[in-house]
């Protein structure tokens, strides 16, 4: 699979497999079987309580540790230095792993100075419990300030990006300081299938609104992550990796 070269010098699949609202059995079945199709990426927050039942997936797959990259995040109100650290330990116990491929912070809060979460990742990738850092939900101005924050790359800016939601100024902002973005959401939570403008051009390549989508935004170097949970949409949204459009 296609994979981004972060600004730390580690490499992100271009797809990977959301996880948000889907915990317990339902969770453990999706992501088994996305690791068995193929997916080596996985997209994961505290705050969807279902670290433990993608850990467990991930036992059952056999799949090595090294050949996957796991995300996950740290919640907005334990953003503080020591709850980074007890958030993290938690995260990595649950996962069963000892190191996050990529931690971001879920949601800024103006009431935590970033310089103090930073410090507490900073710690973190000291200790190769994490490979890389990133944040989600930053707007520019956000994302200047954290520029000027930590001494580590920020790699990734994870935000809602999709046809309807097409975020042109902080894309730019990202491309401009290599910062990856990963666009959650990416299915506009299955509005794409509503459109008659992407039904339509979908139908010319012969493909379904949502690999349209992901192909679409993919094709900008951007990282997608559809949460799917039958086996048809996991598959699906694999194979719009195959699909090529024009300008
Ligand atoms: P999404 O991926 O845009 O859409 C998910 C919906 O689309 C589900 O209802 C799913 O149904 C359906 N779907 C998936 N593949 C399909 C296919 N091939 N054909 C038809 N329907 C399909 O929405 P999302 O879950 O909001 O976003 C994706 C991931 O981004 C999340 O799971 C999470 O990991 C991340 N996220 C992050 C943040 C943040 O603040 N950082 C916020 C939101 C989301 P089934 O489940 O039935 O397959």
């Amino acid at each position: 699979m296609k994979s981004i070269k972060l600004k730390s010098g580690y490499s992100i699949p271009i797809l990977g497999l959301g996880t948000w609202l889907v915990t317990g059995r339902e969770c453990f079945d999706a992501v088994l079987t996305a690791l068995e199709c193929g997916y080596t990426h996985i997209d994961t927050a505290s705050a969807y309580e279902n670290e433990d039942d993608i850990g467990k997936a991930i036992i059952e797959s056999g799949i090595e540790r090294s050949s996957l990259f796991l995300t996950t995040k740290i919640w907005y109100q334990k953003l503080r230095f020591n709850d980074v650290i007890e958030q993290c330990k938690q995260s990595l116990d649950k996962l069963r792993t000892d190191y996050i491929d990529l931690l971001l912070i879920h949601w800024p809060n103006k009431f935590i100075p970033l310089q103090e979460t930073f410090d507490a990742f900073e710690r973190l990738v000291e200790e190769r419990k994490v490979r890389s850092i990133g944040v989600s939900n930053f707007t520019i101005p956000h994302l200047q300030e954290a520029l000027k924050s930590t001494v580590l790359p920020i790699a990734a800016n994870q935000i809602e990006f999709h046809p309807f939601f097409f975020q042109k100024e902080v894309l730019d902002f990202c491309n401009k300081n290599d910062i990856a973005v990963i666009a959650y959401s990416p299915l506009a939570h299955g509005k794409v299938f509503q459109s008659d403008i992407l039904k339509s051009i979908a139908n010319q390549k012969k493909c379904e609104p949502s690999q349209l989508a992901l192909a679409w935004l993919m094709q900008k170097n951007i990282i997608v992550i559809p949460k799917a949970s039958t086996e048809e949409h996991i598959k699906s949204n694999l194979e719009s990796l195959s699909i090529v459009l024009n300008d």
